[in-house]
């Protein structure tokens, strides 16, 4: 294991910049606020910590790309900032993310709730959910894994197609497995930034989708039955579980990130770190360090306080619902689906932490 450390300088550079403008912009941030992000330089932090590399197949050994500290953010001409026009991030759903109407309605809710508090001041909507027909994407059954994939392009086109008049983005996401293009054995996701578009399927991140009872194989897939959608009726989704909706949260603010023109960190321990596989998106952590915290808070414009407490909250509601109303279910009455939150206590002690340090 390698751990990729930079200088207490160098750390402070990429946070601060050298640029006049920007330090005097970083001065007048709350005291609290400079207390928390100042900690990115300090050595013996237990907030924020370097990035560890684990094998040669990591991100960081190979996709080598140019770091991004917080000037070249905020001077990067084709960054995109929300306007009060455009100030939703709007969440589409592709097929059932659970078993029944009710899980997948719950689980949805429960990541537009989580996003609301990562994205703290923006507004996250809910498209109605769309079964895989109306995409009228291309799909497949992969050869080596057995199980049903959808175009990733094809759905992009989608979702331009629908993108609402005040939409900041439109991130679809679904629990069938996608592919690029034929070639490709599969993508976890896929993205236009110019088009403020992006498509990530959860599929893999189940507990099962690597084992070899993984019910989601296919056998076969006649030719006739390339435009018949029917095959995705009923189709092996992965149950919920808290590690499956902390994976979902991950991916889900990890490329919304991207879509502010965050680049991948290759400062700290963060969540915007590039990740070439599952153990790996498993490593990083929920938080973004403070150089990528920053630049969100730039484009965003939230109180650091407020969005951490906005964090916690989220943690302690049992459900996505306003709290004190019960959700409505026309079908199956009085129930209640308990938010699977155990995954994220740890680091809800992360952010009480931080909270000290910004309210002190
Ligand atoms: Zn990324
Ligand atoms: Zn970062």
């Amino acid at each position: 294991m390698k751990t990729v450390r930079h200088s207490e300088h160098t750390l402070r550079t990429a946070l601060i910049s050298k640029n006049p403008a920007l330090v005097s912009q970083y001065e007048k941030l709350e005291a609290g606020e400079r207390r928390l992000m100042n900690e990115a330089f300090q050595p013996a932090s237990d907030l924020f910590g370097p990035i560890t590399v684990h094998s040669q197949s990591d991100w960081i050994t190979s996709h080598p790309e140019p770091p991004q500290d917080f000037e070249e953010f905020f001077s990067d001409p084709y960054r995109k900032t929300p306007s009060p026009e455009k100030c939703s991030i709007y969440i589409q759903c592709i097929g059932p993310l659970g078993n029944t109407q009710i899980i997948s309605e719950e689980y949805v809710k429960w990541l537009k709730s989580y996003c609301e508090a990562f994205f703290y001041g923006l507004t996250v909507k809910l498209l109605p959910p769309v079964p895989v027909s109306a995409t009228k994407c291309s799909f497949r059954v992969n050869e080596n894994t057995q199980n049903l994939q959808i175009h990733a392009g094809h759905i992009l086109k989608f979702l331009k197609k629908k993108k609402p008049e005040d939409a900041f983005c439109v991130v679809g996401i679904t629990m069938i497995d996608l592919y690029p293009r034929d070639s490709w054995n599969f993508v976890f996701g896929q993205a236009s930034l110019t088009d403020g578009v992006g498509i990530f399927s959860f599929a893999r991140y189940g507990s099962d989708f690597y084992s070899s009872r993984y019910k989601g194989q296919v056998k076969t897939l006649q030719e006739k039955s390339s435009h018949d959608y029917s095959v995705f009726d009923n189709y092996y989704i992965p149950e919920v579980t808290s590690v499956l909706l902390l994976r979902s949260c991950k991916t889900l603010t990890h490329e919304i990130g991207h879509t502010f023109g965050v680049r991948h960190c290759q400062w700290l321990a963060c969540l915007m770190q590039g990740s070439n596989h599952l153990e790996e998106a498993d490593r990083r952590p929920l938080y973004l360090c403070p150089i990528c915290l920053r630049k969100l808070q730039c484009a965003i414009g939230f109180n650091i306080r407020e969005r951490y407490k906005a964090l916690v909250r989220w943690i302690d509601e049992e459900s996505s619902g306003t709290p004190g109303v019960t959700p409505k279910h026309s079908r199956e009455d009085n129930v209640n689906l308990p938010k699977p939150v155990e995954a994220f206590k740890e680091w809800k002690e992360w952010i009480i932490k931080c909270l000290a340090v910004v309210q002190n």
